[in-house]
């Protein structure tokens, strides 16, 4: 079988291993034994994966001698709730689990952050492994011991930061991840080279297209990159003082788009990063500070790609521009009233700002918001002009 590709996070004594590759299910077993304290380990998954990944795992743990149970709950951020966290707890006390015994987090980001959780708070804290099965998961959610879940008042309000003792990404799991899933993900792909890395941006405009369609050294590649990216940050600030909250960039007008439309299908939290994105870059160029050449270079590769990259592409609904404001307002990156945003010099020069003046941000909603109404009018003159050429 072919070696994983390895990394680690180094964390002093909560220092981990990332193991990437398309052998990594087949050998769970064999890889998490040594790390284990006991033969014992629960994996909580969520249908989805049941369904398609489940019993590979337990062949893999099986060969290994490893006993196991297993906890489905169901899918999609509906599961990140503190009903569905108790009635969880509960379950794996129901189970008798003790100190020594590892849960196994086989889902997406979901999954990890509600197992993750779960296995931060129960017995005062049990070892927990990740196997991140969706593209989001295997290049960000899994690495750096963020867990938790949300409330009716916002986003992962509730949560604790818990490493895990190692994360198995196999990324032949992503052949049954649906397109749009596989999409979202690939928005936080392209966010570590705008933060920090022009040369993995340039790498994206070529490869980009490959990996969404599952190229295997193109997603090894692409997933390495950014599990080292992740990696190095949390390593240099796991609690989120400094430079970790770069990983936001994108994520205050993202959350405010999906706060709007309610966390759902409608829009997914890769597409709200993508189009967030878009704005972190035009508030940059807005204030002076990043040329618009950037800015341009990053919206042609989302479209090319087939992500959305403002609200033309978002689906029709009223807008209001201070609802959104007031949704940044709640994200858990204000502080003493200021919203801190993640601006840019350029594309791979990410910077913390708190100086942005509310109604910076209410004129570039504002232009945005116009620029989409008159690209629907366009496209309603077009139609129309069609139509009557082909009816003349
Ligand atoms: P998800 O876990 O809901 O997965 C998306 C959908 O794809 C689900 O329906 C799931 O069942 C399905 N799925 C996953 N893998 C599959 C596979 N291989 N084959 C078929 N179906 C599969 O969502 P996500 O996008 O993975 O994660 C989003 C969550 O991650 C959000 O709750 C977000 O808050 C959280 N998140 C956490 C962090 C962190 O640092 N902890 C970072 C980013 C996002």
């Amino acid at each position: 079988m072919t070696k994983p590709r390895s990394l680690s996070v180094s964390l002093g004594e909560r220092s981990y291993d990332i193991l990437i590759g398309t052998t990594v299910l087949a050998q769970a077993g064999k890889l998490m034994r040594p790390l284990l304290k006991s033969d014992r380990v629960i994996i909580i998954t969520d249908a989805n994966l049941a369904e398609r990944h489940l019993a590979r795992l337990q062949r893999a743990l099986d060969d290994a001698g490893i006993r196991h149970e297993h906890i489905v709950v169901p899918p999609g951020d509906g599961s990140k709730t503190l009903d569905q966290l108790g009635r969880l707890i509960s379950r794996l006390l129901d189970l008798k689990v003790e100190r020594s015994t590892t849960l196994l987090a086989l889902g997406g980001g979901v999954i990890g952050d509600l197992a993750g959780f779960a296995a931060a708070v129960t017995l005062r804290g049990l070892d927990f492994v990740q196997i991140p099965t969706s593209l989001l998961a295997q290049v960000d959610s899994s690495v750096g011991g963020k867990t938790g879940i949300n409330t009716a008042q916002g986003k992962n309000l509730i949560g604790a930061f818990h490493q895990p003792r190692l994360v198995l990404a196999d990324t032949s799991i992503l052949t049954t991840l649906p397109r749009r899933e596989m999409l979202a993900g690939y928005a936080e792909v392209v966010k570590y080279g705008l933060i920090r890395d022009a040369g993995f941006f340039h790498w994206l405009e070529a490869h980009g297209a490959d990996l969404i369609d599952g190229e295997r050294a193109e997603l090894e590649h692409a997933v390495l990159e950014s599990c080292r990216a992740k990696a190095e940050i949390v390593a240099a600030d796991e609690r989120e003082c400094g430079q970790r909250a770069l990983l936001n960039l994108g994520h205050t007008f993202g959350h405010a788009l999906e706060a709007e439309t309610g966390y759902g299908d409608e829009l997914l939290h890769g597409e709200g990063v993508a189009v967030g994105m878009v704005m972190a870059f035009d508030l940059s160029v807005q204030r002076g500070h990043c040329a618009p050449e950037d800015a341009d270079r990053l919206r042609r590769h989302l479209a090319a790609v087939g992500l959305p990259t403002g609200f033309a592409d978002l689906a029709p609904r009223h807008w209001d521009v201070e609802r959104l404001i007031a949704h940044m307002g709640r994200d858990k990156k204000v502080s003493g009233g200021r919203i801190t945003f993640v601006l840019v010099r350029g594309i791979g020069g990410a910077y913390l700002e708190t100086e942005v003046e509310l109604d910076e941000v209410r004129a570039l909603f504002t232009t945005a918001l116009n620029d989409a109404d008159q690209f629907a009018l366009e496209n309603e003159t077009s139609r129309m002009t069609t139509r009557a050429t082909l009816g003349s």
